[in-house]
């Protein structure tokens, strides 16, 4: 699913196109088609995630052009406020829509101004929107979206009572976004009130891998792919370790080879018939093979103890799939590693993982393996756009060896 297929209005497909959005984050691809369903929706994912684009790009489309004041957006600091106006200003760039921040700790003027001069979307936090509200400035009486951002933290910060008399003033008929990384029992309640059988959409539960879990990239070329994965096997001294693959053809390809390597194999995907998956999985699981190769559909809710290894022979394309993947390892606070190959081809998919994660994963040349082709080490020049935020260049690279001391 890509941008394309939400069936955006053009504006607001354009203004997508030019924040150098290529594909959308798991919070946008749930979030998207649900709000412009017309449904309400509940949603776990924290900032980072992509969530502003995931309730502003379906808004604008239903806003279309300007109009009254029909979306308010509570935030619960003047900083995130700040962010998610600018984030709307740039999403409608190509659109007559008019956008305010009302916040506190400026002067009432401008605000005032703006609301007077007719805005179609309010950014605001608490405190200063009820002040305004209470002096006849600003009514809701003609909003259809109330989005309610980062209610956890409103919910710190005291503001839930205040929360509750803006949302009292809104129209009883709207479509409800609510966000929350936690759901303390005040929220709870809250959700009952203010939301009507809402979607409930949880990403980045476990955004984090596991502190067990040492994980790293291993760049290499397309064509040392798989001499890389046998040296690195030779090189690891596992017990049991885990490979994913992103297809059944190489999954059954990897575990071929590696039978005639003398490697205990087996696979397990979605081809294989469900008495040669419990074979696989019972034997792997009882210590008959050493080695299971694996694609992600039929590794989903995988449960099993002491896998020392994960191997990604293939990146994966869903953030939330390497969190998952490599989760097989390192379970109930046991050590584990994580090693996924790349090559210039999947780079993007590395910077996804990144962002997603929040952190960058360290970069490992393996020693004394015999590279041929070395230009995707240098990310600068495999990505077109340069290096995006956050992530390592060659500079950060660390040349050691992957396998840890125990
Ligand atoms: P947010 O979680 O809304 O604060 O967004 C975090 C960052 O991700 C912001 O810098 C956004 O511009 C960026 N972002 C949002 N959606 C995407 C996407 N689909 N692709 C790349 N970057 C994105």
């Amino acid at each position: 699913m890509s941008f394309q297929d939400f069936g955006f209005i053009d504006a607001v497909a354009r203004g997508v196109q030019s924040m150098g959005y290529v594909d959308p984050t798991p919070i946008q691809l749930r979030a998207i088609p649900a709000i412009l369903a017309g449904k309400d929706v509940m949603g776990s994912a924290q900032t980072g995630t992509g969530k502003t684009a995931a309730f502003a790009l379906p808004i604008l489309t239903l806003l279309k052009e300007h109009g009254a004041c029909r979306c308010l957006i509570l935030e619960p600091t003047r900083e995130l406020a700040a962010q998610v106006e600018t984030a709307f200003r740039d999403y409608a760039r190509y659109m007559d829509i008019k956008i305010t921040l009302i916040q506190g700790g400026v002067g009432f003027g401008q605000q005032r101004g703006d609301l007077q001069s007719g805005v179609d979307i309010i950014v605001a936090t608490p405190g200063r929107l009820l002040d305004l509200m209470e002096q006849g400035d600003v009514s809701l009486s003609e909003i259809q979206f109330l989005v309610l951002d980062e209610v956890d933290r409103m919910l710190d910060m005291g503001f839930l009572p205040q929360v509750r008399r803006i949302v009292e003033k809104c129209p009883k008929k709207r479509q409800t976004m609510f966000f929350s990384a936690t759901l303390p029992p005040e929220i709870a309640t809250m959700t009952k009130w203010v939301l009507t059988e809402p979607e409930v959409i949880e990403i980045g539960g476990q955004r984090m891998p596991a502190e067990t879990i040492t994980h790293a990239l291993y760049p290499v070329a397309k064509d040392q792919k798989f001499d890389l994965l046998i040296a690195l096997l030779e090189r690891t001294k596992f017990e049991s370790c885990i490979i994913f693959t992103s297809t059944k053809v190489y999954a059954d390809k990897i575990a071929h080879q590696l039978r005639d390597l003398k490697h205990a194999v087996v696979a397990i995907h979605s081809n294989r018939t469900q008495r040669e998956r419990v074979e696989a999985l019972e034997g792997f699981k009882s210590g008959k093979y050493e080695v299971l190769v694996a694609t992600d559909i039929a590794a989903r809710g995988l449960d099993i103890a002491g896998v020392s290894h994960v191997i990604n022979y293939d990146v994966p394309s869903h953030p939330e799939d390497y969190v998952h993947r490599i989760g097989r390892t390192g379970r109930a606070q046991q050590v584990g590693d994580a090693f996924t190959l790349f090559t210039a081809e999947e780079l993007d998919d590395v910077r996804s993982i990144e962002r997603f994660i929040g952190a960058s994963i360290p970069r490992l040349k393996l020693e004394n393996f015999e590279y041929t082709y070395t230009a995707v080490f240098n990310e600068d020049k495999v990505a077109p756009g340069g290096v995006g935020k956050g992530v390592r260049t060659l500079r950060g690279y660390s040349f050691g060896s992957a396998r840890r001391k125990r």
